[in-house]
């Protein structure tokens, strides 16, 4: 201590000997002061850790000292005399002295407590809270990196990773893997089993890409940046990036090739694993997933190419059926910009009138005579031309847009229909088919919607006929429910593409439908396959039995219109006995078929 003359312990003695040594080596810093601040004792700690901070090195006054960094140090301390006790304890503050804002090096974290020990003197304790500071910021940093519902790393800690990964074409050397996954079904659990569920399924399908990665056998890793250190184990990070959107990184081996190999054989081995149903409450809930993969390359440098790429693959592998990986390859990104292109002129479309329905004719098999229309839409672009609805249905379906284009389809053919009626009387079709799109079913207002167009167009319900396609029927509890709801109105409803989807013969007699529509691809196999033929007369057959009409899809030749009347099929539709026809056409038509 600076100051000998005050202890009052023997100088010789052994225990004094060691008090100065514990003051002196104690990592401490301890300083005795008056209460105006003016500096009694300290031991080397306190010089060291306060030097700093000293003008002109200067340690007289601890206030003085302290006055840039805790000015409120002096205030606490101007206490009326008499005050014991604690002043200030663990105060923070920056101790690197002014040139530490230009040298983060240099910085430091100081801790100060002060206590008054009789009203007249003071002590300061004074310790280098660097590291607990850093500490301490690095769990702030880490929480904010982290998902909370699945403790895997967070959209930003993703993006923050593969930055650091992707630094300076670090990718040629070392092969880089996104695997974007997102789930199938996961709305359908949602709304099924509700949120509280569907987040206990969250969380378990997080826990199983975690073990997954957690089973690669480790690899030499460079050090990662601090906060990342808690998400992210040796062999790649999983993230949590949206709702039921996770990816998940991997770096195989470096070797010759791209790493697409292993990239694959991980990404096999996701879909196996997601597979399996989740058990909530002893009910088991099925809830796989759809992967896209990217591989860090020239075309995918950064962060977000690579999880736009990435995300690209995963959509295809959707469209594709899901439950399947698919790699990012260049004629997805355009085939992504030709569908958003599609996306904005059909914006417009609906708007600009460039929609307009034909009608191919249904006719008896048996008398050759016309039964009924079915209203087809089509697009007339101004510079592409003519669009089938195969290349734009789809994309409405994706964007909602299928609510107008379904609603104009509707309204336009139940007025045709009611035009037909009035010119041609009893020689006009009788029956007007409408096809409605898996995506305009879960739309509350849809049965509203079609009681008001019946309504204004003066059309009796049972002179319409609503197509679904089997996919759709078959799907679960709340789509039957508004297909009777549809039904309740007094239409029909038919069952389109039967034999192309999942409903067997044997579940027929579950949906809410009157007509079953056999698909093209059974009638153009009719004369070459006996397998079909067998196939289409079994599925007539079970029809009769359930009180089903049957309409055969896509006859383009005399044999088989022959064939399926021979079959007791009640209605044909086709090239052979017409195209779907514009207004004028079809009225050209008529006059020989009625
Ligand atoms: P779909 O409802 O099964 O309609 C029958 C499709 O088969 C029509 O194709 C029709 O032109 C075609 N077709 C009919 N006879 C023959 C034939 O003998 N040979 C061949 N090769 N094809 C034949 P289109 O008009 O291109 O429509 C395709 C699909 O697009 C429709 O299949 C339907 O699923 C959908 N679609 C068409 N218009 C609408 C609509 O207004 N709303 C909705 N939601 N979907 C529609
Ligand atoms: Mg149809
Ligand atoms: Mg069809």
């Amino acid at each position: 201590m600076t100051d000998p003359a005050s202890p009052q312990v023997p100088e010789d003695s052994d225990a004094f000997q060691s008090l100065i040594q514990f003051l002196y080596q104690t990592p401490v810093g301890l300083i005795d002061a008056n209460a105006d601040g003016r500096i009694r004792m300290m031991n080397p700690m306190a010089a060291q850790l306060l030097m700093p901070l000293a003008r002109d090195a200067v340690l007289d006054n601890l206030f003085d000292v302290l006055q840039e960094a805790v000015p409120q140090v002096r205030r606490l301390a101007a206490q009326p005399a008499g005050v014991r006790g604690v002043l200030c304890e663990g105060l923070r503050f920056e101790g690197g002295g002014p040139t530490a804002v230009a040298h983060p090096a240099r910085q430091r974290t100081l801790a100060l407590s002060l206590f008054s020990t009789d009203g007249k003197r003071l002590t300061a304790v004074v310790h280098d809270a660097t590291q607990e500071e850093r500490r301490q910021r690095r769990r702030v940093d880490a929480a904010a990196q982290t998902d909370r519902l699945t403790g895997l790393a967070n959209r930003q800690a993703l993006h923050a990773y593969l930055a650091a990964r992707l630094e300076q074409g670090a990718w040629q050397a070392r092969p880089l893997a996104l695997l974007f996954i997102n789930s199938d079904r996961f709305q359908h659990i949602n709304d099924t089993v509700g949120q509280s569920a569907g987040d206990a399924v969250l969380a378990q399908l997080g826990g199983r890409l975690q073990a997954l990665v957690d089973a690669v056998p480790p690899e030499p890793l460079e050090t990662l940046p601090a906060p990342l250190e808690m998400a992210i184990t040796q062999k790649g990070l999983v993230a949590r990036i949206g709702g039921d959107e996770f990816a998940l990184v991997f770096e195989p081996e470096p070797g010759p090739g791209t790493g697409a190999a292993p990239a694959r054989a991980l990404a096999a081995e996701v879909l196996r694993v997601l597979d399996q149903p989740y058990v909530l409450d002893g009910q088991a809930l099925h809830c796989p997933a759809s992967i896209g993969i990217a591989y860090a390359s020239e075309r995918s440098q950064t962060a977000g190419d690579l999880l736009y790429h990435a995300r690209l693959a995963m959509v295809a592998a959707k469209r594709a059926g899901g439950n399947r990986a698919m790699e990012f390859a260049h004629a997805l990104q355009q085939q992504a910009q030709h569908r958003s292109a599609t996306e904005n002129d059909l914006r417009r479309a609906v708007q600009a009138g460039e929609l307009f329905v034909v009608y191919q004719p249904v006719v008896s098999l048996h008398s050759g005579r016309i039964e009924a229309v079915e209203a087809l839409v089509r697009w007339q672009h101004p510079v592409r031309g003519l669009v089938s609805p195969v290349e734009f249905i789809g994309i409405a379906e994706e964007t909602g847009l299928i609510v107008e284009v379904g609603a104009f389809v509707l309204r336009e053919a139940c007025r045709q229909f009611m035009r037909w009626q009035r010119q041609h009387g009893a020689r006009a079709p009788g029956l007007m088919a409408v096809n409605l799109s898996r995506a305009q079913l879960p739309h509350p207002a849809l049965v509203d919607d079609v009681a008001a167009i019946l309504q204004e167009t003066g059309m009796r319900p049972a002179q319409l006929q609503l197509e679904v396609t089997e996919s759709m029927a078959a799907q679960d509890a709340a789509v039957q429910m508004r297909l009777r709801d549809l039904k309740r109105l007094g239409l029909t409803l038919a069952l389109d593409d039967f034999g192309t989807g999942y409903s067997s013969l044997a579940s027929l007699h579950q949906l809410p439908i009157d007509v079953l529509k056999i698909d093209r691809s059974f009638v153009s196999q009719l004369e070459t396959s006996r397998h079909h033929r067998v196939l289409v007369e079994a599925t007539v057959r079970v029809a009769q039995s359930l009180a089903l009409r049957t309409v055969a899809e896509g006859i383009e030749t005399e044999a088989q219109a022959g064939l399926l009347a021979a079959m007791h099929c009640d209605k044909g539709q086709g090239y052979h006995f017409a195209r779907p026809l514009r207004v004028a056409e079809f009225e050209a038509w008529l006059p020989t078929h009625s």
